[in-house]
């Protein structure tokens, strides 16, 4: 039988394991706080943005809402950063992606403070990761590691493949798995889309963490026997009734193959949010200096 990976119910887990923590920081003053900053009119990303409000609503984390006009001149955007940075009062800042033109992504991620960097991805945060030190674990990676834990999927000593390279999910998840760690010690390769013969080497995996976002491009006859399969991808593809969302992995085929399989939507996606929470909580526990414990 192969076991559906439930993201929605871990993820569940995750929340409700973080609101004893918040409860004792907010009692001792510090109110865990999420600021995020939308400069695009792409309503994904405005959705994207109004379900971590709502996430952070839903275990008392407070929030701020910016958001700026696509035109609005790039060092308009760098004094908003500044001053979030200058707030005692806010613990994470997420500038949501993508960016007009007109700015800098690179600069924009190096000008958010590193400790309240909840994305993990400012290059400070970046080298303490892959030095074994890391502050926050980017929250897609983090995710995929709760869940094979909760899938109780032992890392240690498996082949792990990772299709993808992406600075947001194929590096940092191969970086999680080599630490010498909990949900580390795997022996990892990343693939990507230079990769010679990928069959090869996803047959040979335990564990294949598919992350290219190509439609369904994992299929069962990629996969040997018992293989646990994490979906990270979400395509929206067209279909004869409109549209539906599906992962990188063919699921019906993958699933044929796999002990274990996280679907599409419900598996990856929902972990992904509840880790930003996850970071967010820790950050103003940083600053409280108060230690509580995280989920
Ligand atoms: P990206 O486009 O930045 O990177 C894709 C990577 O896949 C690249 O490194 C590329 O080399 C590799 N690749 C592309 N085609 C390939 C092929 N044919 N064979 C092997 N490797 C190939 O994408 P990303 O930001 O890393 O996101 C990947 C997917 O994950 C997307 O579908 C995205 O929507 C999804 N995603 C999901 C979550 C979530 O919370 N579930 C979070 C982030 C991204």
């Amino acid at each position: 039988m192969t076991e559906i990976i439930d993201g929605n119910d871990v993820a569940q887990d995750i929340r409700n394991g973080l609101l004893d923590g918040i409860e004792t920081l907010t009692d001792a003053g510090t109110t865990p706080c999420l600021a995020t900053v939308l400069m695009n009119d792409d309503p994904a990303s405005e959705t994207y943005v109004s379900m971590k409000h709502k996430d952070c609503e839903e275990v008392g984390i407070a929030t701020r809402d910016i958001e700026l006009d696509p035109e609005t001149p790039a060092e308009e955007l760098f004094d908003t950063i500044d001053e979030l940075n200058a707030d005692p009062e806010v613990h994470g800042i997420l500038v949501q992606m993508p960016l007009p033109d007109h700015v800098d992504e690179r600069e924009v991620l190096r000008s958010i403070d590193p400790a309240k960097d909840v994305d993990g991805f400012h290059p400070e945060n970046v080298g303490r990761l892959v030095a074994g030190n890391a502050r926050y674990k980017p929250c897609t990676p983090h995710g995929v590691q709760k869940l094979l834990a909760a899938a109780d999927v032992e890392t240690e000593g498996a082949e792990a493949v990772v299709v993808g390279r992406s600075n947001i999910v194929g590096k940092p998840m191969a970086n999680l798995l080599i630490q010498k760690d909990e949900g580390g010690n795997a022996t990892t390769t990343v693939c990507h889309s230079r990769t010679e013969d990928l069959a090869e080497k996803t047959r040979a995996a335990d564990i294949v963490i598919a992350a290219a976002g190509v439609p369904e491009m994992i299929t069962g006859e990629m996969l040997s026997e018992g293989t646990v399969v994490i979906d990270v991808g979400i395509n929206r593809v067209e279909t004869d009734e409109g549209s539906e969302l599906v992962g990188d992995v063919d699921y019906d085929s993958a699933k044929e193959k796999a002990s274990a399989i996280t679907p599409v939507p419900g598996g990856v996606g929902p972990m992904t949010r509840a880790m930003l929470l996850w970071n967010t909580v820790k950050s103003a526990s940083d600053v409280a200096e108060i230690d509580v414990d995280l989920p």
